[in-house]
């Protein structure tokens, strides 16, 4: 192992990225002994670890999805906090991309290597802001690295559905949500809006709603949908996980009119196919801007670049002359975007 060769020690087997000197493993997509887990969506924290580390928010929405968040121990690290891991010490920073999401930083012989996991830079009244950790190596997530994403200011996005619940006050207005973060961010951008009213929620977004709440956010008014009254649901916003606006769950609604939150709606012929009559774009990953200028303000000489379209980031990286490298990691769907 060499500290400057990077793949030395950062290396990428069979369970995913794995820090040697630290002898633990960053998100694995299947179970291991010692985790580091940068946030809680399916596709990063896998059920049957025997020990994770990560922060108290994480554990918590864990322990609320998975059942439990660790076979043998959990170890909370706040934000900003160091620990020694075998020969590494290894920090959590704020990613800005759901409640308790964290970027791992990790300090071996002199050299720093920062993994995002998934992040946004945009304003996001959930979640501390994403942190700017410069370093040797940045290990970045690629959802959206194409330059045609350019998910623009989600408060317009907001407006656009205050405005149509205005014309179309009749309408329950059904919004597709991702249930851990789009959900709470989307409620919290309405409140900031000065929507006041109860927001209705699927039976399965609630738990995560808790959680938020138990950690401080503050949602407002929360009802559930299901036994709600026909009439109360006129006019109404009604949220939803992506899999309910399509099926029978939604046509019990008075006049749905269906809309989607998703960075993918910047994408006009999703929406359509998905019959969405007001797509919403609003992401919590980076777009292809804060993506290239997070790259450059990092100082990194070397980028690994995964999760994601791997192609057009790799190449920009290259071409500013930086090392660039498209890490191969199975497993690593969009649960949310
Ligand atoms: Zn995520
Ligand atoms: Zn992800």
């Amino acid at each position: 192992m060499h500290p400057e060769r990077f793949e030395s020690w950062l290396t990428v087997g069979t369970h995913g990225l794995y820090c040697r000197p630290g002898g633990f493993h960053i998100d694995p997509h299947s179970a291991v002994n010692r985790a580091v887990i940068t946030h809680a969506h399916s596709d990063h924290a896998r059920a049957g670890h025997d020990h994770v580390l990560a922060t108290r928010e994480t554990l918590a929405l864990m322990k609320a999805r998975l059942g439990s968040a660790a076979n043998l121990g959990t170890q909370a690290l706040g934000y900003g906090e160091t620990l020694q891991v075998g020969d590494v010490t290894v920090r959590l920073v704020p990613a800005g991309h759901v409640l308790g999401s964290a970027q791992v930083v990790i300090e071996w012989r002199g050299r720093r290597v920062v993994i995002s996991g998934d992040y946004k830079r945009s304003a996001d009244p959930t979640n501390p802001p994403f942190e700017l950790v410069p370093c040797d190596l940045f290990v970045t997530e690629a959802t959206f690295a194409l330059p045609v994403f350019s998910h623009g200011d989600a408060k317009g996005e907001v407006a656009k559905l205050l405005k149509s619940l205005k014309q179309f006050s009749e309408r329950a207005h059904v919004v597709g949500v991702y249930g851990l973060g789009k959900c709470q961010r989307l409620i919290a951008l309405l409140r900031e809006a000065g929507y006041a009213e109860p927001i209705y929620l699927h039976g399965a977004l609630a738990a995560c709603c808790q959680i938020y709440e138990s950690f401080g956010v503050e949602l407002g008014a929360l009802k559930p949908a299901t036994g709600a009254k026909r009439e109360e649901l006129k006019g109404a916003i009604v949220l939803a996980p992506p899999s309910a606006i399509a099926d029978r769950w939604s046509r019990r609604m008075p006049d749905a009119l269906t809309a989607f939150a998703s960075g993918w709606m910047r994408v006009r012929a999703r929406a359509r196919l998905r019959g969405i009559e007001l797509p919403l774009v609003i992401s919590d990953h980076a777009d292809w801007r804060e993506l290239t200028r997070t790259i450059a303000q990092t100082g990194a000489h070397e980028v690994w670049v995964t999760h994601g379209r791997e192609d057009a980031l790799l190449h920009h990286v290259q071409s500013t002359g930086r090392q660039g490298r498209a890490l191969a990691l199975i497993g690593r769907e969009d649960e949310e975007s």
